[in-house]
């Protein structure tokens, strides 16, 4: 998880916080609409073609109406709509209108969580006097989104981030929908389970065996009752159906760039040391931007020789990636260019930058180059290392390392440590 950073409460005049939760209609199938206008009106179904096994990721309001629905598998959404377009989609661009969402809510409120590509939390606590009733700034921030991106967004404001999110989805699609304070736990009554966040198919299944229906079925039973149904999570349940939720909106605090690098114990003019080493750098960097759920794009190398000069070389690229093999390719590459003199190195680094928070998740809709397969081995590697210790794993030119240096639960023991910004 990234280190979230929690911004300095304000002063709460009457006591009441305003948190809007804003949200994309049909993102990715808007986006598409948005960019080619000739699929405006139309049905437009995002996740591939539709002989592939894959499902659906995104579908427009013009599809939905025959039944298509996200995560449907795509043969059966061609089924039912036989004459909407399909199409594979483009991250990209999706990247992009998020961008430009961002910048919109930003300019009404330094306080937003970007919860996903296209989904925000805003706190508008105490903005009342800059923007009027916390309905009205809904409606100027909905207003904003379109003009910037042509995108239609839902709204929902409540008193808290639960209730804000219920409210947006309530409001789908293209509307706003206020939740007044005291009046949570009547706007929450009547809807069925499914639409509280934190019930899954799992939970819902079990609640069903009791005949629990709607959200108002759990704020009439007790506490302890929805504990003996579900165990220890009864209890946080119990608290959501009523509405209760004084969680905070916080924006993940992002780094600009991940950096590693080393001084050799002696100057070398072992070019297998030095590659190795970079090798090694590279892999602890992408292990630390997949810890904090980031993708880089551009790769920086940087030798300094043994009379302290020292130079550096960047390159992007084409995707944004989270995997090792992708940086450290292109990180050798960089070295094989930079290391021209006939001189002993004295130190290496290597930077990822042009972070992205999110990606790479999502990516995986889109992408059947073997990224999948990938993800999941990196995945692996780095809960591996989280247990026993980043050297417990070792792969590639890194390996040759074990001859040099000595390792310890960190990793190789390195003369000076790395280091991050
Ligand atoms: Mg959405």
């Amino acid at each position: 998880m990234p280190a979230r950073h929690t911004h300095r409460k304000r002063e709460r005049g009457d006591g009441v916080r305003w948190i809007l939760h804003v949200d994309a209609d049909a993102f990715f199938a808007s986006v598409e609409q948005v960019l080619c206008p000739e699929l405006a009106g139309k049905p437009v179904i995002v996740g591939g073609d539709p002989d592939d096994r894959s499902v659906v990721a995104s579908a427009s309001y013009e599809a939905k109406a025959y039944g298509v629905k996200t995560a449907m598998p795509l043969a059966e959404a061609r089924r039912l709509c036989p004459q909407a377009v399909f199409l594979r989609g483009k991250f990209e661009n999706y990247r992009k209108m998020s961008d430009r969402m961002r910048g919109v809510f930003y300019s009404f409120t330094p306080d937003i969580e970007m919860a996903s590509l296209d989904e925000a939390y805003l706190d508008l606590t105490g903005c009342k006097r800059i923007y009027g009733h916390p309905f009205d700034a809904a409606d100027s921030i909905k207003r904003a989104v379109k003009d910037a991106t042509g995108l239609n967004v839902s709204v929902g404001v409540a008193s808290s981030r639960l209730v804000a999110k219920v409210a947006s989805d309530y409001a789908k699609p293209n509307a706003i929908t206020c939740v007044m304070p005291g009046f949570e736990a009547a706007f929450l009554k009547p809807l069925g389970l499914r639409d509280l966040p934190g019930v899954g198919p799992r939970t819902f299944e079990r609640l069903g065996r009791y005949n629990f229906k709607t959200i108002g079925d759990l704020q009439v039973i007790s506490e302890a009752v929805l504990a003996a149904a579900l165990g220890p999570s009864g209890q946080a349940l119990a608290e959501r159906a009523s509405g209760r939720d004084f969680s905070e909106v916080e924006e993940a605090a992002y780094p600009k760039s991940i950096s590693r690098e080393t001084t050799f114990h002696e100057d070398t003019a072992e070019r297998g040391l030095v590659e190795a080493m970079l090798s090694y750098l590279t892999e602890r960097a992408a292990g630390k931007l997949r810890s904090i759920g980031m993708s880089a794009r551009t790769v920086t190398v940087k030798l300094r020789y043994s009379d302290f000069s020292t130079c550096h070389k960047a390159r992007s690229l084409r995707e944004p990636s989270t995997h090792d093999c992708d940086f450290k390719g292109l990180a050798l590459v960089l070295f094989d260019e930079l290391f021209t003199r006939r001189m002993r190195i004295r130190n290496v680094g290597v930077a990822l930058s042009s972070l992205a928070p999110g990606m790479p998740h999502q990516a995986t809709l889109f992408d059947e180059s073997g990224f999948q397969r990938r993800e999941r081995l990196y995945r692996g590697i780095d809960s591996v290392r989280e247990r026993f210790g980043f050297s417990s794993i070792l792969t590639g030119r890194a390996i040759e390392l074990i001859r040099h240096l000595e390792t310890d639960s960190h990793g190789f023991i390195l003369r000076t440590p790395s280091l991050t910004q």
